[in-house]
């Protein structure tokens, strides 16, 4: 029989750069590997572990639902499904009355791809250089860096990249071709840059004037990540659609696209997925809802990401370029590539992760306890310091 990493080393298809640890359990904020070594989780599942692991609420809603019913397409309906739709609706921003449900963050943005092409009868997208949005040829059109899309092109016709916080050059972009612009509230995977309130709320202006669209993809800034219960709610804007999923299902894979009133009305047929709202992700989905409001989440990031990430910018190092975050979605930016750093703190214990070269990322699960902060900011301390 052989062990784990060979396995997967031997069957993988070779997509993912692998780190030497094979993680077998998980609970709150921590993590164990096989040989009962603890982590302090900072990559949350990439997003989408901001309740933490094995958060109990899950957990029961989980097991309660398969015991149930784990599939049911929506050519019918299903007591979950709806509660979940209801659920989104009054959770997200006003004026967004429909939702479709879908499996991950590329497919949430296919979709709203699709339905702003469908809803204006234009073609361009417009989205911003450094942006991530997925690896579907669609989502991975919108996607700006070179090294995910050039092994793939052909990619989709009729995208263009602007830099990001520079509303003039948006402005300039736009067309009476353009069906939408697509922007992350804060750019994540592109190294944890804050869009400015100036540029996102003249973006949707922008798009108002022009008749495109304003998708937000906030499949990483969404779910409490950053101290609201979506990046939108910092600066009160109101897109056209909204693309959620990572943390939606509280680990269990789940995209959605809230619609707002400008996204035209979609008939049978337009679009679908066999998994999209299934009653399983969408049982998980709204316990991971719940929780979310219950232990009040986004307040406790609002209270303990300020002090996080003044606490790692006091500390002193000739490696560090710059600390900034938004909530617990914060990025070290050094002057030096990080890859050795995110080594030294494993083995300090702390998991963390990259976005592209030079910017370590810190994704604590929004449960993470104050005693686990100070751990990390011990840790990155003793490695960067
Ligand atoms: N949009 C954004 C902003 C993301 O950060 C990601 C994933 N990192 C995606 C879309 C794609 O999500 P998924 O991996 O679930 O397809």
């Amino acid at each position: 029989m052989l062990k784990t990493i060979e396995l997967e080393q031997r069957f993988t298809s070779g997509v993912y750069a692998k780190r030497d640890l094979n993680i077998v359990r998980g609970e709150g904020a921590r993590l164990w590997d096989d040989q009962g070594r603890q982590y302090i989780d900072c990559i949350s599942g990439q997003g989408s572990a901001n309740l933490g692991h094995a958060h109990p609420a899950v957990q029961e809603a989980v097991a309660r639902q398969a015991a149930v019913l784990i599939s049911c397409p929506e050519m019918f309906y299903n007591d979950r499904r709806s509660e979940l739709l209801g659920r989104l609706v009054d959770w997200g921003p006003a004026g967004m009355g429909r939702v479709f449900l879908c499996n991950s963050g590329t497919e949430a943005v296919e979709a709203a791809i699709k339905f702003a092409r469908y809803s204006t009868g234009r073609q361009e997208v417009v989205a911003a250089m450094r942006g991530f949005h997925g690896r579907t040829m669609g989502a991975l059109s919108a996607t700006w860096n070179k090294k995910f899309r050039a092994p793939f092109e052909p990619l989709v016709p009729g995208f263009s990249h602007v830099p990001y916080n520079n509303l003039q050059a948006l402005q300039e972009q736009l067309s009476e071709d353009t069906a939408a612009v697509i922007l992350e509230v804060v750019q994540g995977e592109g190294g944890v840059h804050l869009g400015t309130e100036d540029y996102l709320r003249g973006a949707q202006e922008a798009c108002r004037e022009n008749g495109a669209l304003l998708i937000l993809d906030e499949v990483q800034t969404g779910l409490g990540r950053t101290g609201k219960n979506l990046a939108l709610e910092h600066y009160a804007l109101e897109p056209d659609l909204v693309c959620l999923a990572k943390s939606l299902g509280g680990g269990l894979p789940i995209g959605a696209v809230l619609l707002g009133e400008r996204v035209a009305d979609l008939r049978p047929g337009l679009h679908g997925s066999t998994f999209g709202g299934n009653p399983l992700a969408c049982a998980a989905a709204l316990a991971a809802l719940d929780a979310l409001e219950q232990e009040q989440l986004p307040a406790r990031v609002q209270t303990l990401g300020p002090a996080f990430i003044e606490r790692l910018q006091g500390i002193e190092s000739p490696l560090i370029r710059q600390v900034r975050g938004l909530g617990f979605m914060i990025g070290i930016e050094l002057k030096e590539k990080v890859a050795p750093h995110l080594k030294t703190l494993m083995d300090q214990g702390v998991l963390a992760f990259p976005a592209g070269l030079t910017v370590i990322r810190l994704y604590p699960p929004l449960v993470i306890s104050e005693d686990q902060l100070g751990q990390v900011a011990e840790a990155v301390e003793l490695v960067l310091g």
